[in-house]
């Protein structure tokens, strides 16, 4: 009983493992049809200058319509795609989709830059650089309608590759973030060494900014440094009227969430930003 018990055990678990394959494969060819189709779409957050009540730009945020499984977020397949090495080829969609968004825009008067999220894969592809001229010239584009954000722990990756492509893309006239910031290292010493323009405070210590004071001594804390290193900030996740105040008081320049707006279509930004004026 006990051999032929554990024989059954490994044949089921060999068909899970055949399923676990077949099913990321099929995935896999899903995402890929869906990078040279149209099921791959972008959703636009505004970013809110606090003191001067302006709109300073927007997050590019990716989502799939999938067939069969619905509207997907990223977290749904980004890391999906980096495995697959299907990333790089996302990042140009992206890429492609914004600048053409931004093209609209301009024509529109929404003179509005779009910040794009890079993988840690990106900076190591020798061609990003070239795909952003690429993608700029295609609509008579400028630096200064997208901007880029990479996660803090990207860059930890990788310092001395980050810290290059950085360097080539801040010369090159386009703005930098710092994401997520907060949550993936615990010495702040490299960031004197990036040539940055704004950080990203994570979401996680945003969030009970207004209720837990552990988060708000922190907050605090960020701000004064990234000020003192001539780097400005953004608050994401700010899901409070009140939480707003406080990181105004503090002196954070810019914030991001659901209480300013939530993700939208591209469409529904122009109506936005035009009653937002
Ligand atoms: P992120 O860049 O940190 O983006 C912020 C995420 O927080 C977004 O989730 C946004 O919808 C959500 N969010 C914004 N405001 C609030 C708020 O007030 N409260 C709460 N609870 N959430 C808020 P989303 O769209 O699901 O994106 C998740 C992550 O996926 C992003 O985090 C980003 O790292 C990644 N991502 C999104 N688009 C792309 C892309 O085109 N390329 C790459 N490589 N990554 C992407
Ligand atoms: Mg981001
Ligand atoms: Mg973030
Ligand atoms: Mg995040």
């Amino acid at each position: 009983y006990g051999a032929r018990h554990r024989a059954e055990k490994l044949a089921v678990f060999a068909g899970a493992l055949d399923s676990d394959n077949a099913q990321r494969l099929t995935l896999m060819n899903d995402l890929r049809r869906a990078i040279d189709s149209d099921e791959l779409l972008l959703m636009f957050q505004p970013k809110l200058r606090m003191h001067a009540r302006q709109v300073s730009g927007v997050e590019a945020l990716v989502r799939w319509k999938h067939p069969e499984r619905g509207l997907l977020g990223p977290d749904q397949f980004i890391g999906f795609a980096e495995n697959a090495g299907l990333i790089t080829r996302l990042t140009y969609w992206v890429l492609a989709a914004a600048v053409r968004e931004s093209h609209a825009w301009h024509g529109a008067g929404h003179a509005v830059p779009i910040a794009i999220n890079l993988s840690s894969h990106d900076i190591r592809d020798r061609q990003l650089f070239e795909q952003i001229s690429r993608a700029l010239e295609t609509w008579g584009g400028a630096p200064d309608w997208i901007q880029f954000e990479l996660t803090e722990s990207c860059i930890m990756e990788d310092l001395s590759i980050a810290r290059q492509v950085l360097t080539q893309l801040r010369e090159a006239g386009f703005k930098l973030f710092i994401d997520d910031f907060g949550t993936g290292y615990s010495s702040l010493a490299y960031l004197r060494h990036l040539p940055v323009d704004y950080i990203k405070i994570d979401q996680s210590f945003v969030k009970d900014l207004d209720s837990d004071r552990e988060s708000a001594a922190i907050v605090e804390a960020i701000i004064k440094l990234a000020h003192s290193l001539g780097i400005a900030v953004v608050a994401e996740g700010v899901e409070s009227v009140s939480t707003m105040e406080m990181l105004s008081n503090w002196g954070c320049e810019e914030a991001q969430g659901y209480c300013i707006s939530k993700p939208i279509s591209g469409r529904d930004f122009q109506s936005w930003n035009k009653a937002f004026v």
